[in-house]
């Protein structure tokens, strides 16, 4: 009945979130409001260690992808489930530092890296820098030189896989802004550059072929060719690269279409495809990382709105017009993803209409989502947008000057704020 295992309807016909009553949670803290199950995402982060140790031996490490959720609780939760961290950015390092986050396990990506940024990585010991191109490479070399320490980067690598969804295509891949091609041979010549650089010691390549991937397949393709790369770049460098970061991407149910590969599994037959490859080649198995984002955090997520206004327009639609929209949420206006939503305080009831979810921003294009089955909604009812935790919260704006929604966290049937709504003050911090 619902798409999130964490969602239930209770006595009163209303739906809970970890147990949690969501009309109890709106009562309390207003709408718009973001709400996270604490216990989801735990859930799902041991699931992914558990996939590792039982089918890698442990020899790997989960990083959660921050660019979907970046918080101060989220890093603390990650750090309390042993989890490295993804970054893409200077406020990503710093927030994941701020709250005590271990250096060491902090990645660091991005295709156009600010000096700044490449600095401050290396002042505060940050584990893994993902090079992506060879002026990067240059400029933190001699930053690194000047420092006098020594970078462990990993090459970010073009596999040549583009994986969304079931499908993926094998080649072609070559036209993304990210990291270095194989088929082109531009990733064994970065590899070649990097063994020629000062101060610049090469740990290892990355991959991330796509996002909701639901299959295992292209994962396993994806490590076919990136230990295949391995075995090039030892060959013409004598480097045997020791870590292999395969990414993330690891699809979630956004509706009843979605289905999922369970991610307790999912590493078995990627290490059955590391471990023949790489005694095929003689090579030792690398350490794996992989860097889900959304499977972590998106079904831990909702959104809860005010319906202000019911438009119905004959034979065309009905909009239904809540207190948010692409300032909370701009994913259908960016990409038309799909969610599935009801009335948290009609749950029990059946869906009997098919709505435009619309914001209030001052855009058409202001949509949460079209053709959606929906109880019959009126001004006054609260609508529940499910499995929001991942890309809205971080992808969220100001737009129209309108105020970003407080993350409120369930656990064990309790309640609290780890982000506060924003105020006015908060609106006018920075103009002068
Ligand atoms: C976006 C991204 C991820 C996470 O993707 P999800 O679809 O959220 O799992 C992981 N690694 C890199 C490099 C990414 O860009």
């Amino acid at each position: 009945m619902f798409v999130s295992e964490n969602l239930s309807v209770n006595e009163k016909g209303n739906l809970t979130i970890g147990g949690v009553d969501t009309i109890d949670l709106v009562n309390q803290y207003g709408t718009p409001l973001y709400v996270l199950d604490k216990d989801l995402i735990r859930k799902n982060c041991k699931k992914f260690v558990k996939s590792i140790n039982k089918h890698y031996d442990g020899n790997g490490l989960v990083c959660y992808a921050s660019k979907a959720l970046s918080c101060k609780e989220i890093y603390r939760i990650m750090k309390d489930e042993g989890l490295g961290v993804d970054t893409v950015s200077i406020g990503e390092m710093y927030t994941a530092l701020s709250v005590g986050f271990p250096a060491e396990k902090i990645y660091f990506h991005g295709n156009n890296k600010a000096d700044e940024e490449l600095k401050f990585a290396l002042e505060n010991k940050i584990g893994r820098i993902v090079v992506d191109n060879l002026q990067e490479l240059k400029r933190l070399s001699e930053l690194a030189v000047k420092l006098g320490v020594v970078a462990s980067i990993m090459l970010r690598v073009k596999p040549g896989i583009d994986a969304h969804t079931h499908d993926f295509i094998r080649t072609g891949q070559i036209d993304s802004k990210f990291g270095f091609a194989i088929e082109t041979n531009e990733a064994l010549e970065a590899a070649k550059c990097v063994v020629d650089s000062k101060n610049i010691n090469l740990v290892g390549a990355h991959c991330h072929i796509g996002s909701q991937i639901l299959d295992v397949d292209p994962f396993m393709l994806a490590a076919e060719v990136m230990i295949d790369y391995i075995n090039d770049v030892k060959n013409s460098t004598s480097v045997t690269m020791s870590e292999l970061n395969l990414g993330g991407g690891f699809g979630i149910k956004y509706t009843s279409n979605d289905d999922p590969v369970d991610y307790e599994n999912y590493m078995e037959p990627v290490s059955e495809v590391l471990n023949k490859k790489c005694s095929d080649y003689g090579i030792k198995t690398p350490f794996i990382v992989i860097e889900p984002g959304r499977s972590l955090i998106g079904p831990a997520g909702i959104t809860l709105y005010k319906v202000g206004a019911r438009k119905e327009i004959p034979n065309i639609r009905t909009y239904i017009s809540v207190d948010g929209g692409m300032t909370d949420n701009p994913r259908y206006a960016l990409y038309k993803s799909k969610y599935d939503a009801l009335v948290a305080n009609k749950a029990n009831l059946e869906k009997t209409d098919v709505v435009t979810i619309a914001g209030k921003c001052c855009e058409s294009g202001d949509l949460i989502g079209e053709n959606i089955k929906l109880q019959h909604a009126e001004a006054g009812d609260i609508i529940a947008i499910c499995a929001t935790g991942a890309y809205n919260y971080s992808m969220s704006s100001n737009y129209n000057r309108i105020l970003k929604p407080p993350i409120v966290m369930v656990s064990g049937g309790k309640s609290r704020v780890v982000v506060k709504r924003e105020t006015l003050k908060d609106l006018v911090r920075n103009d002068i």
